[in-house]
């Protein structure tokens, strides 16, 4: 490219995106002269999901803003809770999320998930029709132009995923109310009702709780794991919402 020269500094948060030497601070950079600072951004290797405000000389830019000569350019982390406007938080998962998903369900946080991979367009057709917030480690998905939001996942282990998601988005937790298995709704469920599907064992030693109204599992109270009790609490301490 012939056209003019910048310089860019890309916030610490994002630096993972970015070509090494662009790691340390303020770097210098040659634009087309057309391209917007967003494909620009974009090019560099940051999903334009992961990009918050972005600056020239100290002023927050358009992203259809051309770069000129000389400008310094700053690229912003996303803020932190980030507001999703014009629908309900809800989120899609791809499938290599799995764990991640089951967490979110644990805590009542709306966690549509694909456990077959139905390949990159039809997960984002699936994210603008429900107006889902994909949730991905795949910044090839994220760049997708057809997804309504996303995100990129930064960690690999569940815990650190977890507390990522709700750091970010602040969704409203509500402990116990949905089904770990298909994303459903619990319902207050009588154990007459639903003894049928129970093993002796299970009816003796538990009390029904739940069942899921959309695939019919039965959840009792005490057949839950340490793991998930721990789970659940160290999520309402830190990120809020009601502990059932
Ligand atoms: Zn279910």
């Amino acid at each position: 490219m012939n056209g003019p020269e910048i310089t860019l500094e890309v916030a610490p948060e994002l630096r993972l995106f970015v070509a090494h030497e662009r790691r340390a601070g303020r770097t210098a950079l040659i634009t087309d002269g057309v391209s917007t600072l967003g494909h620009v951004v974009e090019s560099l290797g940051i999903p334009l999901t992961e990009a918050g405000v972005l600056l020239v000389d100290g002023g927050p830019v358009d992203r259809s803003h051309v770069p000129g000569a000389g400008e310094h350019v700053r690229v912003r982390a996303v803020e932190r809770p980030q507001r999703v406007p014009g629908a309900p938080l809800r989120f899609l998962l791809d499938v290599h999320l799995g764990t991640l998903a089951r967490r979110l369900r644990l805590l009542g946080v709306d966690a549509a998930y694909e456990s077959e991979d139905i390949g990159d367009p039809a997960l984002a057709a699936l994210s603008a029709r429900e107006r889902r917030v994909l949730l991905s480690r795949d910044r090839g998905l994220l760049r997708r132009r057809e997804i309504w939001a996303g995100a990129y996942v930064y960690s690999d282990r569940p815990q650190d995923q977890l507390r990522d998601v709700l750091g970010r988005f602040a969704p409203a937790l509500a402990p116990w109310t949905r089904c770990t298995a298909c994303n459903g709704t619990l319902a207050a469920a009588d154990k007459d009702a639903v003894s049928g599907v129970l093993e002796h064992g299970t009816q003796q030693a538990y009390d029904v709780f739940a069942q899921c109204t959309a695939c019919a599992r039965v959840y009792w109270r005490g057949a839950h794991h340490g793991h998930l009790e721990t789970i659940v609490s160290d999520a309402v301490r830190e990120f809020g919402g009601a502990a059932a």
